[in-house]
């Protein structure tokens, strides 16, 4: 059996970082982990291709050469999944599909032959042993959750790892709290699973094999919910494992996310930084204690998240932060909460998204009930849409928000956000190795950033202020080119969207 392993095209988006990404000529964030991982679980008689189409595009002659067609997508991912479907349906092909889009809307796909709800690990070999048997079912939907010390490493070798710009491993899955907003205790559950540490090591020496020597995303949706295993077993083994004589001097960086809570403790945060964490993602969601306590975000209330997120970074942890407007007792001021609080903490890149109401979370049944859902699917948030009716009225919440991210990533505003940075935070001890393609992006940053665009004097007086401390300067740089893609992004937002204003009044 041939199986084509194919993940869908990411839309060109503010989270996409396409523009960030020709810096370093990458064509994409990170591989697909799902789909790496099911073809791990295949039997050695099958034949996996993996297309991923972010970086390569689908041809005829894999469609030519598959029996079957397996495809992993998110839920921004839905209309060219539907695309994709088709193409396959069209080129004869048995069509398997799993992942959170179809975990959370599998009744929307009838042109699937075979669908795999939740995770691959407990329906991948329930569909393999059901198709030897010549009786394979349309929907695998599984009672528990799989058993993450069974779970294959995934296969590194069907990826084209120089095209990324991260690589992705995954230490546990499952979170306890249980946000109002959030589909993740849906899709993975609340009781925290993991692996074991000499499987998350052998992990990491295959993707060393495999000739991988740069960040590595850790996917996991909260790193810190056991700080116990994390202080005593796993960031031990990964201290032991950065002082390999080949990655002493230049640690792998990783890069996680994690809850705030994470700030109360002073000896894990300084392992992490020893064990070579340098970049956090954390749901700050907001900084009104009401919606916190309305959407139900228990760890990040009742605390300073300010000096939270300035501990975290003096630990030596650069911090982005998840940020969401829309909340039912959210008023237009809460622009400008948001944006003081992404000041006071030097917050170089905040993720601030409009509210959405996945199907399958409480958020989703309550505004069902008020009659608040304006449609089933959350939508592509990148212009500022969502499903919901929001209390503040859709046009003003929109509007106010397009204004919002334009002044966020404005050249004066991220440059000082940066400046302030630089000034204020830790070292990350993990560094940027010295390679080719390295040494291609920083002539391609100061060309592009530091002599052609109108900000150089902004890009320079950055510089300046980086270079006392020289082991920040890449971190600084690679921020830079990331605010230069937000940049590009809203402000060529802002230009479309007058055009079509200007095309329908005409
Ligand atoms: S938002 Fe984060 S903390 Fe809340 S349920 Fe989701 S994963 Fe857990």
């Amino acid at each position: 059996m041939n199986a084509l392993l194919v993940h869908p095209p990411i839309a060109d988006s503010f989270l996409g970082h396409q523009h960030a990404l020709t810096f370093i000529n990458k064509r994409a964030v990170s591989p697909p982990l799902g789909l790496l991982t099911v073809a791990a679980l295949l039997p050695p008689e099958w034949n996996a291709r993996l297309v991923d189409m972010n970086v390569q595009p689908l041809t005829d002659a894999d469609l030519a050469w598959a029996d079957c067609a397996c495809i992993s997508a998110a839920c921004t991912q839905r209309d060219v999944a539907r695309t994709l479907i088709a193409r396959c349906r069209h080129a004869g092909l048995v069509i398997i599909a799993g992942g959170p889009l179809f975990t959370m809307e599998p009744e929307d796909f009838p042109e699937v032959d075979h669908l795999l709800l939740h995770e691959a690990e407990t329906t991948v070999p329930l569909l393999l042993s059901d198709l030897a048997r010549g009786t394979p079912r349309r929907m695998y939907r599984p009672e528990g959750f799989a058993d993450m010390t069974r779970s294959p490493a995934p296969a590194w070798r069907l990826a084209r790892l120089s095209s990324y710009a991260l690589a992705a491993i995954q230490f546990s899955r499952g979170c306890p709290y249980g946000c109002e907003f959030c589909n993740m205790p849906f899709l993975l559950g609340r009781t925290l699973r993991r692996k074991t540490v000499p499987q998350i090591i052998a992990e990491l020496d295959a993707l060393w094999a495999a000739g991988w020597r740069e960040q590595i995303f850790v996917v996991d949706d909260n790193l810190n919910l056991d700080a116990r295993f994390l202080k005593q077993e796993l960031l031990p083994a990964l201290i032991r494992w950065q002082r390999h004589p080949a990655r002493a001097w230049c640690n792998v960086p990783f890069y996680a996310q994690a809850c705030i809570t994470l700030a109360d403790d002073d000896e894990l945060m300084g392992m992490m930084v020893r064990a070579g964490f340098t970049q956090l993602f954390i749901g700050i969601e907001t900084t009104d204690e009401a919606a916190l306590a309305a959407a139900g975000k228990t760890p990040n209330r009742g605390r300073d998240l300010a000096g939270d997120v300035r501990r975290i970074q003096r630990a030596g942890m650069i911090v982005h932060a998840g940020m969401i407007v829309g909340f039912d007792t959210d008023t237009p001021a809460v622009f400008e909460r948001h944006a003081s609080f992404i000041r006071d903490t030097n917050t170089v890149l905040a993720k601030v998204s409009i509210l959405q109401a996945p199907r399958h979370t409480p958020l989703y049944g309550r505004l069902e009930r008020e009659g608040r859902i304006a449609s089933p699917h959350p939508r592509d948030n990148t212009y500022g849409d969502t499903n919901i009716m929001p209390r503040m009225g859709l046009r003003a919440l929109q509007s106010h928000y397009r204004d919002f991210q334009e002044t966020l990533f404005s050249p004066g505003e991220y440059y000082g956000r940066l400046r302030s940075f630089v000034r204020a935070s830790g070292v990350p001890r993990a560094g940027m190795r010295p390679s080719m393609s390295r040494l291609r992006g920083l002539c391609m940053v100061v060309w592009r950033l530091g002599i052609r665009a109108p900000s150089r004097g902004l890009f320079w007086r950055m510089v300046a202020a980086a270079a006392r401390k020289p082991r920040l300067l890449p971190w600084a740089l690679m921020l830079a080119a990331q605010c230069h893609h937000h940049h590009l992004f809203w402000a060529g937002l802002r230009r479309t969207t007058s055009q079509r204003a200007e095309g329908a009044a005409a």
